[in-house]
């Protein structure tokens, strides 16, 4: 195990549910696009790839359909990245259309977001009790590992809470997901007492929004942790420049992994860290 201890699992979030060819043409939406995306950050060392799908309109959607159609693509390939399907791909979705990406496409992990947040000031994200007790048993009953999404410290609590109730198993996978309006500000000061509250053994990652994005990829590989990078969380790959593709943002992780004596996480060596 000695020698996974200086991998970074480097998680790339290629799509996400709002980016629009209006904020960043590049942003990739329908599943041709986002199949080659995945496979361009596979080719260049990234180790998990963080899966939403769109419309026809590229609008925020949970389409089964178009989940088929994006993993068939990838899988259809020689990449053997980490697939981890959203379950949160737009707002007031049933608990049905949420789940059925991962119960029927079987991804080795999917998005498990840890509680019931106001949305970027405009509406609720909701995840119920009822919501999260039936998601957790669904992912252990598939063999696909949560990935749990924490925008605020109370989260961190109901996973505690789903891990006592057996509805979440040890040990626990956290993305500290920082700088969303409505959620925790992305500072160093956050991520520390974020990580100060998981269970020993938890594996955890994160992320800033916007200005945050690169002082919390710093401050996440000195704490020791995982990083997620792409457009899902910036389309811009620094203040005022547009992100060419995703692919530039893993390149730029792993040179600073590398600077400071780590490696990235082939996948194989992301299944072990992550246990999945
Ligand atoms: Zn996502």
């Amino acid at each position: 195990m000695s020698d996974l201890e200086n991998k970074v699992v480097l998680t790339v979030a290629t799509t996400g549910a709002w980016p629009s060819k209006n904020e960043n043409p590049n942003v990739p939406l329908q599943p041709r696009e986002i199949a080659d995306e995945v496979y361009a950050c596979w080719k260049a060392g990234a180790s998990v790839a963080h899966i939403h799908v769109r419309d026809d309109e590229g609008k925020a959607s949970m389409s089964y359909e178009k989940f088929v159609e994006t993993l068939e693509y990838i899988r259809a390939t020689d990449c053997k990245i980490v697939l981890n399907t959203t379950t949160s791909g737009g707002i007031g979705l049933t608990d049905e259309i949420r789940m059925k990406p991962f119960m029927g496409l079987r991804p080795e992990m999917a998005s498990y977001d840890c509680g019931t947040m106001n949305w970027m000031h405009t509406t609720v994200f909701e995840n119920s009790p009822k919501f999260l007790e039936k998601l957790g048993l669904a992912m252990q009953n598939c063999n696909v590992k949560p990935e749990i999404e924490i925008f605020d410290a109370g989260m961190i609590y109901n996973a505690l809470y789903y891990l006592k109730q057996g509805v979440l198993k040890a040990p626990l996978h956290f993305q500290f997901c920082l700088g969303t309006p409505g959620g925790m500000a992305a500072t160093v000061e956050n991520l520390v007492f974020l990580k100060s509250l998981i269970p020993v053994g938890s594996t955890w990652s994160a992320f800033g929004v916007g200005k945050g994005h690169m002082p919390i990829l710093y401050a996440t590989l000195a704490l020791g942790g995982h990083i997620r990078i792409g457009m899902e969380d910036n389309v811009y790959y620094s203040k005022g420049v547009l992100a060419e593709s995703n692919v530039q943002f893993v390149l730029r992780a792993k040179r600073i992994i590398e600077e400071i004596g780590k490696s990235v996480a082939t996948p194989d060596e992301a299944r072990q860290i992550l246990g999945v």
